[in-house]
């Protein structure tokens, strides 16, 4: 029986990335309010928000400061737009603070509202760019397969997960996909990490030239895959991918609209996993999720072809209403002060190896083929068969009763394609919250089994 509450969910709202079918019969959570890393449903029941909210709520729940920032800028300007040259305070002070903070050589800050318009930027961008230089042809687009972009129409043709590709008419032609890095999967039998790295290199090489290597503009990759199975890379990954890259000039983007502000103990994921970007997407922990906004950077040589577009053409015309809203921005810079002055991403590093020892020794689960991750993200695959790997009949839904089982424990993490499970907690976890989250992921595996 639903809720009355749940009852009206099920009569109006159409949710996103839902089973829409199983949804009219089981209803939502509804969640009401949260303070440090619990979340609270309207029964009063306490969870461990094991997955930040989606990937993004890293300084948790009830951080009065950001609070009062966005309060602040909303009773001083609530709105006033980055079109036509128009600017405002907190967005020149969040494209200074974000310019020093960048691992990347960055000229400017181009702001959205999300991970998806930031990465269909970053494709705009890429032909606008090729397009100015006289290379009108260089204009693929190659992503991987279990990489995650986002929905927007050139972010869902990155993204490689058939449920953003079926009957949606996607991915548009130009965009390609290689293997994902996911060596317990990937590998062959006996094979290392850096031979696996290899591996995946010539397997891009050999898509860019049969391709047509000025036919290729751009790669774009998650430090870690988020939504794809939360997949760490092997070992030597991106330093043999980035080296195919640059000897065909095709642009390297991370997308580390996860990985971003801390995830993996460091600012970005690029600088824990040796990555080079010529670019980065960025959103969720940005404002810690209390407010909407992303953005991408970019570099002069960009941004000098965008000016000379703009003596061609007349203007950028690129940009959305809410591009820089200025209580986002207001609130990324206080998140960002919490962040350096509260050692947050300091803080996620030491709690690393704990995390990290708590989710490794769930391999042992025979539920569990992998458990492994970096910082603070985590996955882990259930197969039906350890030895051999086998997977459970897709029907049995495994992950997916995993997670409601770790929901009736108090935890909520987050079942993924390929019967994969995903943590995530808020970077603020302390020490003993890891360990009751582990607790309880453990429970909730025992009574998958
Ligand atoms: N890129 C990555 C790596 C993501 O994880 C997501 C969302 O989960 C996106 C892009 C899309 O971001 P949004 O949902 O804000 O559009």
């Amino acid at each position: 029986m639903l809720s009355n509450l749940a009852t009206r969910d099920v009569e109006t709202v159409l949710h996103p990335y839902t089973n829409l079918s199983t949804h009219r019969q089981i209803g939502p959570l509804v969640l009401e309010r949260g303070e440090g890393v619990h979340v609270y449903d309207t029964e009063g029941r306490p969870y461990i928000e094991g997955m930040s909210g989606l990937w993004c709520t890293a300084l948790g729940y009830s951080n009065a400061e950001l609070v009062e920032a966005a309060r602040a800028q909303m009773a001083r300007l609530p709105f006033t737009h980055l079109f036509s040259g128009r600017s405002h305070d907190p967005g020149i002070e969040l494209a200074e603070t974000l310019k020093e903070l960048m691992p990347v050589p960055t000229s400017k800050i181009f702001f959205t509202s999300s991970g998806s318009e930031a990465n269909d930027t970053q494709v705009k961008l890429t032909w606008y760019y090729n397009n100015a230089l006289g290379r009108r042809n260089k204009k693929k687009i190659i992503a991987r397969q279990k990489g995650y972009h986002g929905v927007t129409v050139a972010s869902a043709s990155m993204t490689g997960l058939a449920a953003n590709h079926a009957d949606w008419d996607l991915p548009l032609p130009g965009f390609l996909h290689v293997s994902a890095a996911h060596h317990y999967r990937g590998a062959e039998p006996g094979e290392s990490e850096e031979a696996y790295s290899a591996r995946l290199a010539a397997e891009l090489e050999e898509t860019i030239l049969r391709e047509g290597p000025d036919t290729v503009a751009a790669f774009i990759a998650e430090p870690v895959m988020g939504a794809g199975g939360a997949i760490v890379p092997p070992r030597g990954y991106f330093s043999a991918i980035q080296a195919v890259l640059a000897k065909y000039e095709v642009r390297f983007i991370a997308d580390e609209v996860i990985c971003g502000f801390g995830r993996l103990g460091t600012w970005f994921g690029s600088e824990a996993l040796g990555a080079r970007p010529d670019s980065i997407s960025f959103a969720k922990a940005l404002t810690s999720a209390y407010m909407p906004l992303g953005g991408v950077s970019i570099d002069e040589p960009l941004y000098e072809a965008l000016v000379g577009q703009s003596e061609k053409i007349g203007t950028f015309g690129h940009g959305t209403t809410y591009s820089g809203h200025p209580v986002a921005a207001a609130v990324a810079l206080k998140a960002i002060e919490i962040y350096r002055r509260d050692r947050i991403i300091e803080g996620a590093a030491e709690k690393a190896p704990q995390f990290q020892r708590r989710l490794s020794a769930l391999a042992g689960h025979d539920l569990v083929g992998e458990a492994g991750g970096i910082g603070l993200i985590g996955g882990l695959e259930i197969v039906a068969d350890k030895a051999t790997k086998r997977q459970y009949d897709p029907k049995t839904g495994v992950a997916a009763r995993c997670v409601a089982f770790a929901q009736g424990e108090g935890l909520i993490v987050r079942a993924l394609a390929g019967d994969r499970v995903a943590v995530c907690p808020p970077l603020i976890i302390a020490p003993d919250e890891i360990d009751a989250l582990f607790d309880r992921l453990g429970r909730a595996l025992d009574r998958t089994r």
